[in-house]
């Protein structure tokens, strides 16, 4: 059964949840898009509508304060709310899949207890502190550092382009122990953004997601609990590295949505007009890219709803769904020529916010490097 673009044959459940999704995002989403990105003002009112319906802590139990749902219902939830608004897509994606699932899969019962309630709820918004001016894709190069004193942990270095920072309550923050290890010096923190010594100095003003806050945050003498390490010390790259396979079904997804709004947009203008070849052909060819990259995402997201590990999976979403948004935005232009690029048709915001896709939980060349090493090792183990 066809539900608003999506043809995949899914559970009468996974049906339902989009169908509400989908009247949610046209009701209360789309309608502040167009302001959001012509201010650059934070999705702030779209962040409390979602709390309302629990969306911001769409997979984890109830007892957590989640909706007790799954990955798959989660990835719905980011493509519809992308489908019409890539700025609130990719907060809400930030939040659940990097702000939050780390805790819920390496905290403690007591940092569980205490975080994801608030998380879920959107007392918090959640974040992600890994990249430094000097460590983006070589995430093991962290130069922020944690020194163990008796009071607790002293933090200090600087992160940047960090998601949602400027309004979050809780940033999960990766430090180094001790340079020297590399990798394995690295260290998780769940760190409180009210804790003094934190501070966000500067936002960035971005090519797209406008209506997304993209922020610097700078660490002097900040001195975190011994109860705030998640996971054990020493196991941070690890916690993170697993935590991006998981972030990159939600950016696949969020990569779908604004495919989707690409093709959304063709269907509306050729609908009631002749075709010529080159657009019929043009339609094709964005309809059959987008499903491709559904099936990739949605797979991604099965597998992980099974508890297995999905680097290559996640990969493979993230990589093919970030490069079908910008062709299929662009195909969308070109094929319905100026009218596109204008304020009244909402592919050319998408056009500008696909491109940072691309780029954040690691870049495409990033996304070939893990998917050739995976492909070689998986082929070395079935000789
Ligand atoms: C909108 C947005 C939101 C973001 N949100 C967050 C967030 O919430 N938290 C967070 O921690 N980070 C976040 N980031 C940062 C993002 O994850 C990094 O920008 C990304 O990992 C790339 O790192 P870099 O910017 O340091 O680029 P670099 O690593 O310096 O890369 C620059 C270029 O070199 C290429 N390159 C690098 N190494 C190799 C190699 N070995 N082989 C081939 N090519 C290579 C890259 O592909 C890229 O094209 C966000 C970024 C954006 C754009």
């Amino acid at each position: 059964m066809r539900t608003g673009g999506a043809a995949i044959v899914l559970a009468e459940r996974y049906q339902r949840f989009r169908r509400d999704a989908r009247a949610f995002c046209r009701e209360v989403i789309e309608p502040r898009a167009t302001r959001h990105d012509e201010t650059g003002e934070f999705v702030k009112d779209n962040v409390q509508a979602m709390a309302e319906r629990g969306w911001l802590g769409i997979p984890w139990p109830k007892e957590l304060g989640g909706m007790g749902l799954d990955y798959q219902s989660y990835v719905i939830a980011v493509e519809e709310v992308s489908r019409v608004c890539a700025s609130t897509g990719l907060t809400l994606a930030a939040h659940t899949s990097l702000g939050t699932y780390p805790i819920y899969k390496f905290g403690t019962t007591e940092q569980k207890e205490k975080y994801i309630p608030l998380l879920s709820r959107g007392v918090y918004l959640g974040a992600f502190g890994l990249t430094e001016p000097n460590a983006g894709s070589d995430a093991a190069g962290i130069e922020s550092s944690a020194k163990k004193t008796d009071q607790g942990f002293l933090i200090n270095g600087s992160k940047r382009y960090i998601t949602s920072a400027s309004f979050a309550g809780t940033v999960i923050v990766a430090a180094t122990l001790d340079r020297k290890l590399g990798r394995k010096g690295i260290t998780c923190f769940i760190v409180e953004t009210k804790t003094p010594g934190f501070s966000v100095p500067s936002v960035e003003h971005k090519l797209g997601l406008k209506g997304s806050d993209t922020a610097e945050l700078v660490f002097e003498g900040m001195l975190v609990p011994f109860d705030s390490v998640l996971g054990k010390e020493y196991d941070g790259y690890r916690i993170f590295m697993e935590t991006l396979d998981g972030g990159r079904i939600s950016i696949g997804a969020f990569c779908l949505g604004m495919a989707q709004c690409a093709l959304d947009t063709m269907i509306t203008w050729f609908q009631d007009r002749e075709m010529t070849q080159l657009e019929s052909s043009a339609l094709a060819d964005v309809a059959v890219q987008v499903e491709a990259a559904r099936l990739l995402v949605y797979n991604a997201a099965q597998i992980k709803d099974t508890g297995v590990r999905v680097d290559k999976e996640c990969a493979f979403a993230k990589l093919f769904a970030s490069e079908v948004a910008i062709r299929a935005c662009g195909t969308a232009i070109d094929a319905i020529g100026p009218l596109a690029i204008t304020d009244d048709m909402p592919v050319a915001r998408a056009y500008r916010d696909a491109k940072l896709g691309e780029i954040g939980e690691g870049t495409s060349e990033v996304m070939r490097m893990i998917i050739a090493k995976d492909v070689i090792k998986e082929a070395k183990e079935a000789c």
